[in-house]
């Protein structure tokens, strides 16, 4: 890899307009609602708040939507992550069926958001791939076949070691199971959407305004902020991987995981017609997952994982995901790295959101990377319990405790990572 042709920035923004500043001064005194975080869950949320009538600030410390919301990996995704048949255990029959119902209703909710805004995001029902790490990974994933037809009707489909090639070119696994209902789509576009959505109904944008601490007062709250004080009398809380110690009990509950991605540059077009012929979503079955796809224009392979190594540079954790690409895809030996980036994703002790809240308070974060279509649903809820409807979301049900000894340094991450490594080898 020319380190020099390397590009330190997200390749989803710099095919997006995603504007750095949307804000009419002067900082208000007052609002209805203001909501801490501009991703997704924060800006679906105060979308739904506005159009219902209440005046909306929505608070980002850095630029508008350039969290979590503008860096992944693009992936609508079925299911959750933790997996369906822990949910069977641990909550039985009736809840599996809930929870997979709104996983399933979540996509609905970004399909229904783009149409309604008209919203030009290359969202798009492709469909995903679980790949098998290991002979025995196939042989979990023919059980999980039979499980969600049995379960959850939900027709998926095996695809053998053998017809592998029809869906990507790798002897790296061992057959795959495909989900038909997953989508796709270029995540900063959708941020830009819903950005321009929320512009054009008068919910008002503040980027570069930190919310720094809460306090309440009677029935409101004051907040202070890096452009003054702001009272409101509603707070969301939507600031997922990126929480603070300004909300502390959530901080105590979301630990930040960091991802990283690489785009390579324009392939050639052999590669483009056969690396994912189908222009599937695909992940893979170890813990310390691979994931990847093309581009929405078939032209580049974006490919993710835990960094290997945090603490190294952005070029240093670019060449290492470069290595383990070209495991995956050896065609891909000489092809360049133009772009690489990191984000935080949020993670919780069950695997499951921490949704909630009453008495002025309102948040949802911690989607354990599986947040596209779960904080634009989310936000939808949030938006619905503030105007007085309650929510029967079986998420609201078994909420994530706090991590113990956790304050906002995970100073845990490095063994869990280590043990997930050791198992990854194991089995
Ligand atoms: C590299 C990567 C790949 C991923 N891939 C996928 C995928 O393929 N599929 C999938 O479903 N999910 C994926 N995810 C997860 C998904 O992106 C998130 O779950 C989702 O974007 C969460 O949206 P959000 O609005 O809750 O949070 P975010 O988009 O992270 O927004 C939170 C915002 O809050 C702001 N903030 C925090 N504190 C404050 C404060 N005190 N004052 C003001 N602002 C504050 C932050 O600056 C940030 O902009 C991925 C995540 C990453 C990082």
């Amino acid at each position: 890899m020319n380190p020099r042709s390397l590009n330190e920035s997200v390749y989803w923004i710099s095919q997006a307009s995603l504007k750095q500043s949307q804000t009419a001064n002067p900082f208000p005194k007052k609002a209805d609602v203001a909501v801490i975080g501009s991703g997704y869950t924060g800006m679906v949320a105060a979308i739904q708040l506005r159009k219902a009538g209440s005046d909306v600030c929505v608070l980002e410390k850095d630029n508008l939507g350039q969290g979590a919301s503008s860096r992944n990996g693009g992936m609508v995704l079925t299911g959750l992550s933790i997996g369906l048949r822990k949910i069977l255990n641990k909550f039985g029959r009736e809840r599996l069926g809930r929870y997979y119902q709104e996983s399933v209703l979540s996509i609905d909710r970004v399909e229904e958001l783009v149409k309604e805004g008209d919203i030009d995001c290359d969202f798009n029902r492709c469909g995903h791939l679980e790949a098998a790490y290991k002979p025995s990974h196939y042989n979990g994933l023919c059980e999980e076949q039979e499980f969600l037809g049995r379960e959850l009707n939900h027709e998926t489909r095996l695809i053998s070691p053998d017809d592998q090639q029809e869906e990507i070119d790798s002897q790296f696994y061992c057959g795959a199971l495909l989900d038909p209902l997953s989508a796709g789509i270029q995540p900063a576009k959708y941020m830009s959407g819903l950005i321009r959505l929320a512009n054009q109904i008068g919910v008002r944008l503040f980027d570069r305004t930190e919310a720094r601490s809460i306090s309440r007062h009677g029935n409101s709250f004051a907040l202070t902020t890096s452009q003054g004080e702001l009272r409101a009398d509603t707070i969301v809380i939507a600031s997922n991987g990126y929480t603070s110690g300004v909300t502390p009990w959530h901080r105590r509950r979301v630990v930040p995981v960091e991802s990283f991605m690489i785009a390579t540059e324009p392939l050639a077009s052999n590669l483009r017609q056969t690396l994912i012929p189908k222009g599937r979503m695909i992940f893979d079955t170890k813990r310390f997952l691979y994931y990847f796809r093309m581009s929405p224009e078939g032209d580049r392979l974006l490919f993710g994982a835990r960094p290997k190594h945090p603490g190294k540079s952005v070029a240093g954790k670019a060449e290492d995901m470069r290595r383990e690409m070209v495991s995956v895809f050896p065609q891909l030996k000489a092809v360049g790295i133009e772009y690489a980036w990191g984000g935080n994703v949020g993670f919780t002790s069950n695997y499951l959101p921490l949704v909630g809240g009453g008495d002025g308070i309102y948040y949802a974060l911690g989607y354990c990377g599986h947040g596209i279509a779960m904080a634009s649903y989310f936000g939808f809820e949030l938006a619905g319990m503030i105007r007085g409807k309650p929510s029967d979301s079986i998420f609201l049900e078994n909420q994530p405790s706090s991590i113990p000894f956790y304050h906002g340094y995970p100073w845990f991450l490095p063994l869990v990572h280590q043990w997930f490594r050791f198992l990854d080898r194991l089995n």
